[in-house]
């Protein structure tokens, strides 16, 4: 089905426009209506479903660039999908003025993502390590969080990464809307979706 049956805003059209969407995928059409009423979510959905985009839109419809702090955090497993996400993020926010994004990810040096932070994004792209490294250290702050994102949770588990998802929660409000994606649904999926994630809407792709 076409996205001009959702109800999103003319920058978000702008956005989709500009990345050249016009059909939604079987996530997007399975998911956005329950995100975009503002419901938290856990969804099976592999690699190359369009899950960006749904978590995306999402996102950006509860952001308010014209307050400062960050108010979405995505975390990601690896380097090159936080790079991917957040290049994708960038053009679908395209048409909302002064929305500012940082990708803080491990394995680059941490002064310049430090001073990066001195304006803080209102949209946080990251792995979880690094992310909570830069929070423990001062420079980022997640209390005005309300959006968290995980995506491709199951390899974030695989690479070690509960413990520091679990603490970033921590640092968030309670009062946030949770998205969680995971291309597979072991238990310990389920267990964290049940732990960070209030009445969640289930969908499988
Ligand atoms: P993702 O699973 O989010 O990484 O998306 C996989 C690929 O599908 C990416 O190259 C996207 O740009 C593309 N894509 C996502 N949603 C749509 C859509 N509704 N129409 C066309 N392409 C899309």
């Amino acid at each position: 089905s076409d996205f001009s049956t959702l109800a999103l805003s003319p920058q978000l059209k702008s956005g989709l426009d500009a990345l050249g969407y016009s059909k939604m995928t079987a996530v997007q059409a399975l998911s956005l209506p329950s995100i975009l009423a503002g419901r938290d979510l856990i969804a099976q959905a592999p690699t190359g479903s369009g899950k960006t985009a749904a978590f995306g839109l999402g996102l950006l419809q509860q952001m308010d660039a014209g307050r400062s702090g960050t108010q979405a955090l995505v975390l990601c497993p690896t380097r090159e999908l936080a790079d991917q996400v957040g290049k994708q993020l960038r053009k679908l926010a395209i048409g909302i003025p002064n929305l500012k994004l940082s990708i803080l990810c491990g394995g680059i040096p941490l002064a310049p993502q430090l001073a990066s932070l001195t304006h803080a994004p209102h949209i946080v792209v990251g792995t979880p390590g690094r992310v909570l490294e830069l929070t423990e250290k001062g420079a980022l702050d997640l209390s005005a969080v309300s959006v968290f994102v995980l995506d491709e949770a199951d390899r974030m588990l695989d690479m070690g990464f509960e413990e520091d998802i679990r603490a970033l929660s921590k640092r968030m409000p309670k009062q946030r809307m949770g998205l969680l994606f995971s291309a597979t649904f072991p238990d310990a999926i389920r267990a964290l979706g049940t732990a960070l994630l209030r009445d969640p809407v289930e969908v499988a792709v």
